[in-house]
């Protein structure tokens, strides 16, 4: 809820949920995983942007699959993992507000009614709302780790369409990292020898104060970290995110080891 201007409407009605979900947070695992993007709830007041119940199910509402994963990875890892709620077609939590895709007016081929005339008042009402308490809650959790001398890897997961603008993405999984390779690069050497998989290094995205905002935020010159997209058809159902969180529990663990002795060194 937000009732800090006087006279404001609230964009959450009360019945509505918080946007961080929060699992795992006395999680004894150095690793803290996000997911930006893992739900596609709209607060009723949105009317749900315009769109029909069919174009808010595919990947330009969330990222399909990867919350069955990541609460996955959570539980076998001992890892906090912080949730976001809100379908990134209200706000962007992996954007600057101040970036113009922070509210999409077009995602894919598919333009977003409710977000063609956002007010400055509107915009700043969604990241009052949704934005903020998000970032806040990673930061609260980082801090209070940092406090009690427990060390942290980020985790930032996302899942990607397999189909973009026509071009099929033959990657399976992809590794993303900016300036801070430490740690990613680890993740990579252990997802190459996992049998069968394609693996993608900063393809097909890389991480940019531009084209994200939770690892450049939170992270970047701060924290070793990662983000990590795994193809949205291999985890739509439960049966592949309880592969692919198996797989990356495997992963990071090992990666860990390797970056502890690297660091050591
Ligand atoms: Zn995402």
């Amino acid at each position: 809820m937000c009732t800090d201007e006087p006279g404001a409407d609230p964009l959450l009605e009360d019945d509505e949920p918080a946007p961080a979900e929060l699992l795992q947070t006395g999680g004894k695992s150095i690793f803290v995983l996000t997911a930006d993007h893992a739900g596609r709830a709209i607060p009723r007041r949105l009317r749900d942007l315009g769109l029909g119940p069919a174009e808010l199910e595919t990947h330009i509402a969330w990222d399909i699959g990867i919350a069955g994963v990541a609460r996955r990875l959570s539980a076998a890892l001992d890892a906090p993992l912080i949730l976001q709620r809100y379908s990134r077609l209200v706000i962007d939590c992996n954007r600057d507000p101040a970036v113009e895709s922070s509210l999409a007016r077009v995602s894919e081929h598919t333009r977003i009614p409710g977000n063609e005339s956002v007010s400055t008042r509107q915009a700043s009402l969604r990241r009052r709302s949704i934005f903020d308490p998000y970032h806040s809650a990673i930061a609260q959790m980082l801090e209070s780790r940092a406090a009690s001398g427990q060390p942290t890897i980020m985790i930032a997961l996302h899942s990607m369409t397999p189909v973009f603008k026509g071009l099929s993405r033959p990657m399976h999984t992809a590794v993303l990292y900016d300036r801070d390779s430490r740690f990613a690069r680890h993740v990579l050497t252990a997802l190459r020898r996992e049998h069968g998989l394609v693996v993608a290094e900063n393809e097909p995205y890389f991480v940019s104060p531009a084209t994200d905002y939770t690892i450049p935020h939170h992270a970047e010159g701060n924290l070793p970290y990662a983000e990590i997209e795994i193809r949205q058809d291999l985890i739509a159902g439960e049966l592949g995110q309880s592969q692919w969180s198996e797989r990356f529990a495997r992963v990071l663990r090992a990666a860990q080891q390797e970056f502890a002795g690297w660091a050591i060194r």
